[in-house]
Formats: C-alpha cells, structure tokens, sequence
C-alpha cells in the first residue's frame, strides 16, 4: 500500500517548518518570548545535540571502512584530487555569479541614509565581536590551514566536533593502512567497521523521528531572536534590507537550479528532479539547523539509499564538503562585501572584485560549518578589500534568515559534487526510477 504523504517525513519536517515559524510570530507577538526559548527551544537544541554525536562516529566507520575496501590506494588520490578540483571550481562559480548580480543590481546604493545610520547603531556591538572572532582568525599563517588537518592525538581530534577535517585525516590513514595490511588481519577489522556503521546509521534514523519535533522548537526560537518581542521588527528588517536579501536568495537559487542541475546533467543520469526530491530531509535540515556540520549524517544516508551514491564516495567526498566546500557562503560573503561598499559609497576596482573573488573562495574553505559562521569570515574578506570591517553592522539583522538559505545550498553543492564523483569513478547506482 502506498503511504500516505502525511507520513512521509520531508512533509513532516515541512510542515514542522511551518507551523515552528507561525507559533514563533505569534509567540513573538504574544510576549513569549521568554518562555518560547525556556520550554521549547531546549527539543531543538537536543535535536542538533544528537546529530552532532552521531557525525564523528559515522565519518570514522564508513570512511575507514570505505578506503579499506578500495582495492588500491592510487584511486584514492585521483578521487581526492578531483574532489578538490570540482570544489574549488563550484565555489569559484558561486562567487562570480554573486558578483555579477550585486554589480547588476546594485542593492546597496538603494540603501536609505536613514537605514544605514539606524543599523550600524543597533548592531555596532554584535559587530565588534564578530570582528575580534575575525582577527583571532587572521593571525594565523597561510599554511596553518595544513598543520590543523594533522592531529597530535586521535582523541583530541575525535572529541572536537569543530576537527571534522583531523577525523577525516585519521580515517583515511587507518584506511590506506588497512589496505596495506594482509587479508587476513584487514577482513576482522572491517566487519567490525561494518557492524559499527549499520549501528550508527540506525541510531541516525531514530534521532531523524525526531525531526518533526527539533524542527518546530529550531523554528519557533529563530522567530522569537529575530522579532525579540516585536514581529514587526522583522517585516523593518526586511524593508530597508529587502533587496540586499533578494540579491543573495537569487544567487543561491540560480546556483542551486541552474549549476547543479546542469552539473548532475553533463557529468551523471541522475535526473535533477529525482536528485532533489532525494536530497529533500537533508536540505529542510540544513534549513532550520544552518548548520552543514549537523546535516551531514542525514546528507550522507540520502545520498547513499536515495542516490545511489557508493559507500566509499560518499564517506569521503560529503565530510570533506561540509567542511570545506560552501558554495553559498562563498556567494553570500561576494555580495555582503560588495553590498557593504556600495551602501558605504565606496567604489570597487576591478582589482578589489578580483581579490573578492580569491579570498572568498579561500574563507569559505575556513569557514565552520555552523550557524552564523560566514560572518565572521565575511570581516576577512572586507579588511582585504580596505572596506571597514565595522560595515557588517548593516547585514546583522538579517544574516540569520540568509544563513539559513545559504546552507542548504553549501549542502546540495556537497551532494551534487558527491553524484559526480560516484559517476565518474562508475560507483553511482541511481535505484531504479530515479535516473533520467
Ligand atoms: N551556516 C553555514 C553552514 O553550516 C556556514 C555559514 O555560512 O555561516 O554551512
């Protein structure tokens, strides 16, 4: 019998969605605001909790376990190469196109004076913090980037949820060594590593029944920051900072419709609609978590059931893209920064667009995959740029609502590259009706 769509979980995650921002607003209305963030956000908060503890134990089983099964360590580095590549030239993309449109569209002139000066005095706190996250990141050297993926330690690096790349680096090296080992000493470890991983990827099916419930109280608790006691404060918001936001939400929607469909086309037979009705959870996950990071357990087990996306792709090439691939942030930080010159009245040579484009494509690969993390790398960009860094006091406001959408674009990039990757190493298996 088919099931009914109610019970469906993406409709259900939608329909959470919904009904978390509306109770959100109404609280908002209401005065409760207090007890929104005491008795309902705390389900949310547990929510991402668990999917955080679920996302180093699933990254160590099924990479180790998929690398040991690689029968030879040089396909290992022609798929690290060519994830890379395609990373970097989605990114680059990304950056370009938000480029262009804040250039064709211009937000930042159509900024009121009035606007300008009431934002840079409601945030100019906020700001200061995120500029002294920003320099603590900036004193470290070029290369710190290669030192911070090696750990001195396997437990240090496995109790830090923020050194997704040194588990990485560790299972890959307890997985090539494996692969070097004799049969009979490898095949023990890699039942276990199996058994271990069915665990875990059961224990993600059961923490995503809750999703329903974590998504509503992450709703309602974004509603409740964004408004504090006043929803009318959000529809201001989005007046003086309308077209800013729609500038970034068009990027993010031509890069998300238009690139990667015509990347799953050339290069997959993944038909695109197929691919997003597949990627569905994951992406109403990174949409009310807007964290890359805490998505990633469910992005893993879509692309691996729903796609077809083999075992050993998936376990290498989606940790690695949360957290160094993000297309969206790449895109948002190109037209903040831009955004954040223009309403300052300061034009931008060809040279500072071109240093844009660089240092956006490098500070999105150091930007966490955590809430509100794209901002505190946007401060980088800016001081490259001599654009003061005092300006992201003008896009505070509504960096929430564009963290939101840019993640679940850093996440579908991941997945789109994920789909290439396996087809072109022939290990993508669309099940049957879902290729095009
Ligand atoms: N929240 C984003 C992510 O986790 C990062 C950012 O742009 O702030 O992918």
């Amino acid at each position: 019998m088919k099931t009914p769509w109610y019970r469906k979980l993406h409709w259900q995650i939608v329909l959470a969605l919904i009904l978390g921002t509306l109770f959100g607003i109404f609280a908002a209305s209401r005065g409760w605001a207090e007890l929104t963030k005491d008795w309902i956000s705390p389900f949310g908060t547990l929510f991402i909790t668990l999917l955080k503890l679920i996302a180093v134990p699933l990254v160590i089983t099924s990479l180790v376990g998929g690398v040991a099964s690689l029968s030879d360590v040089r396909k290992l580095s022609r798929m690290g190469g060519k994830t890379i590549a395609i990373y970097l030239t989605t990114t680059a993309v990304a950056v370009v196109l938000g480029l262009l449109l804040v250039n064709l569209a211009q937000p930042g002139k159509r900024l009121p004076a009035e606007t300008r000066a009431e934002l840079e005095a409601t945030h100019q706190q906020e700001a200061s913090g995120r500029q002294t996250s920003a320099s603590a990141v900036q004193q470290r050297g070029p290369l710190t980037f290669l030192t911070d993926m090696v750990p001195d330690n396997f437990f240090g690096a496995a109790s830090n949820n923020g050194a997704m790349l040194q588990v990485v680096c560790i299972s890959l090296l307890l997985g090539v060594g494996l692969t070097l080992s004799q049969e009979a000493k490898r095949r023990p470890v890699l039942a276990l590593m199996d058994g271990l991983m069915e665990a875990v990827i059961q224990i993600v099916h059961l923490i995503m029944r809750l999703a329903p419930v974590g998504v509503f109280a992450l709703m309602a608790n974004t509603m409740v920051t964004l408004a504090k006691d006043d929803p009318s404060r959000v529809v201001d918001l989005l007046k003086g900072l309308g077209s800013y936001c729609l500038v970034v939400v068009a990027g993010l929607l031509i890069q998300m419709f238009v690139v990667y469909p015509l990347l799953l086309r050339s290069f997959t037979s993944l038909g695109w609609r197929s691919f997003f009705s597949a990627l569905a959870p994951a992406q109403l996950l990174a949409f009310s978590t807007s964290s890359s990071g805490a998505t990633l357990p469910v992005t893993m087990d879509q692309c691996r059931k729903k796609m077809g996306v083999s075992e050993e792709v998936a376990s290498f090439v989606l940790p690695l893209g949360a957290t160094i691939n993000m297309d969206g942030t790449a895109l948002y930080q190109a037209v903040a920064s831009v955004f954040i010159a223009q309403a300052l009245g300061m034009d931008l040579t060809l040279a500072a667009q071109a240093t844009i484009v660089f240092t956006a494509v490098l500070a999105s690969i150091g930007t966490a995959a955590v809430p509100g993390a794209g901002i505190i790398m946007l401060v980088i960009i800016l001081e490259a740029i001599e654009v003061p860094s005092e300006g992201i006091a003008l896009i505070l406001g509504v960096d929430r609502l564009l963290d939101m959408m840019r993640t679940v674009t850093n996440v579908t990039g991941d997945a789109t590259v994920a789909c290439v990757i396996a087809s072109s190493e022939g290990s993508l298996k669309p099940p049957s009706g879902n290729a095009s």
